[in-house]
């Protein structure tokens, strides 16, 4: 059989920033499971064919169109354009697939769009649906996601395909995925892993892809796709620190402030940690256990999350913390001023200021539904900041664009720049500054046009605050410009989600 495996990760680019942006950031976010996927059907004597679009060039050629089988995977904000493909390849006769994070939030959608929808999976599952074991029209899922993910060295033809130039050539940014453990303890309620048992995988086989690495790619990145990475702390380190220093991979992760406690910390320079996301959220006491700070709120969390912080970056080159506004929990001016507070104190971390978005499966999402708060006309492709998908508990549209463009202000700063430039360890989180003030000039741009909307039509503003369903004409221009011509397959009644939930048939 000939099979084809696309991972989609943006809607094509808008912009010159937003097609450098793609080509040194989203380029390097190919997930494992497609990679998988397409290992295990060589494995089984298929013709495999990978690709990854990353929003710059035309998606259609990246793959054969006379396949028999294509698996596609995305983000729910790029899945029109992967809907759109799977009509075409449907025309030319493949059977169609999707999994991935969208198929798991929105599986009732996509069965619209696929003939079959996949949460779980693993090696016989893929066996059993490429040899047509499954009808048309099922929402299916293995018993337990997969623990035997292919080595790096048998996914290394995906690896080059996703994340070298022209299959060959590594940039300062390559990065491969890698994955030490699955699941998560905490329980965010916006989280799709909010309700997956942690479970750490082989450390035998972590220590054998490094060595894969550092002896073949060493000047690569290892990109550390946990959930949460090393919640098993002395585990996973103790596996890094195994390899001789001269051979170790640099690397790049997610994880909790409550597991970098300050007898940890030295270990992830020692264990050439260049880059560490952290997820903080809220400034009120919610996601504080996370944080390493139960019941601690308001200033006190946002000086001991930054003194944290701070600490980290003597030991990791390039930093983001990722925060929510817009949360039930807050409410008037505080939560701004605490956010504030926090990006003029920690100028050593990147702010990511998230919109709250109602994926499927989450708690978030049972609650806005049940509040009826969730803007039920507006296409998935919305489904992203800084688009408001929902209508918030405490703010109405136009207080809360107003908001953000003031975090947006601080967030991009000259002052706050300058300082960023000068105490950057390096050229490449230098770029990474760089690339990140012009995307947030190009993001607050948005917020005026949006906020200039709110003032000025009212249709735009009945729909935001929930008195009329009609999708406004500005949201229906927009989907036709980002999705081109993908956007005349999607029909304009298709393009309205289906947002009913459903369990996967367990095969
Ligand atoms: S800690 Fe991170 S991975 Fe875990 S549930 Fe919360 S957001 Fe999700």
């Amino acid at each position: 059989m000939r099979v084809g495996i696309l991972e989609v990760m943006a809607l094509p680019s808008q912009s010159w920033t937003e097609k450098l942006h793609h080509t040194v950031l989203t380029k390097q976010y190919a997930s494992l499971t497609p990679q998988a996927i397409s290992v295990w059907c060589r494995q089984l004597g298929h013709q495999s064919f990978y690709a990854t679009y990353y929003g710059v060039g035309n998606p259609e050629q990246l793959l054969p169109k006379d396949l028999d089988v294509v698996f596609f995977s995305c983000c729910t904000l790029a899945s029109s354009l992967v809907y759109g493909l799977a009509k075409l390849y449907r025309q030319f006769g493949a059977f169609t697939v999707i999994g991935g994070s969208h198929a798991e939030s929105f599986p009732a959608d996509c069965l619209r769009f696929f003939d079959l929808v996949v949460k779980d999976c693993n090696k016989e599952l893929i066996f059993d649906i490429v040899s047509g074991q499954f009808e048309k029209g099922h929402y299916i899922s293995s018993a337990k996601p997969f623990t035997d993910c292919p080595t790096v060295e048998e996914r290394m033809p995906e690896i080059l395909t996703a994340s070298f130039f022209k299959k060959k050539w590594p940039s300062v940014f390559t990065s491969v995925p890698m994955v030490t453990s699955l699941g998560c303890p905490y329980t965010c309620d916006f989280c799709m892993d909010w309700n997956s048992p942690y479970q750490v995988l082989s450390s035998d086989r972590l220590s054998n892809d490094l060595h894969y690495l550092a002896k073949n790619y060493p000047n690569t990145v290892v990109a550390f796709h946990d959930p949460n990475f090393a919640i098993q702390f002395d585990r996973v380190f103790n596996v890094l620190e195994s390899i001789p220093p001269e051979s170790r991979m640099s690397y790049v992760m997610e994880c909790s402030l409550s597991i970098l406690t300050p007898s940890r910390i030295a270990r992830l320079r020692k264990t050439k940690c260049i880059g560490a996301s952290y997820g903080v959220e809220s400034w009120q006491d919610d996601y504080s256990t996370k944080a390493g700070l139960k019941f601690k709120k308001g200033f006190e969390k946002v000086d001991r999350v930054s003194e944290h912080v701070e600490q980290l970056y003597e030991h990791v080159a390039y930093q983001q913390v990722t925060l929510l506004f817009g949360l039930d929990t807050d409410k008037g001016d505080e939560p701004v001023e605490l956010m504030k507070r926090f990006i003029e104190q920690t100028p050593s971390a990147w702010p990511v200021i998230g919109i709250p978005v109602p994926f499927g499966g989450t708690p978030m999402f049972d609650r806005f539904w049940a509040d009826d708060r969730i803007l039920k006309s507006m296409p998935f492709t919305f489904y992203y900041f800084p688009h408001l998908v929902t209508q918030l508990k405490h703010y109405d549209a136009i207080t809360y664009y107003e908001k953000l463009i003031e975090l947006s202000d601080s967030v991009a700063s000259e002052k706050l720049m300058k300082k960023r430039l000068k105490t950057s360890k390096n050229n490449r989180t230098r770029l990474i500054h760089f690339v990140r003030q012009k995307g947030e000039a190009v993001v607050k741009k948005y917020y005026l046009e949006i906020l200039n909307l709110l003032h000025t039509d009212k249709q735009f503003r009945d729909f935001h605050d929930g008195k009329s369903t009609v999708l406004p004409n500005f949201y229906q221009q927009k989907y036709k410009k980002i999705l081109g011509r993908y956007a005349e397959l999607v029909s304009p009644e298709e393009q309205t989600p289906s947002l009913e939930q459903i369990q996967p048939q367990v095969v």
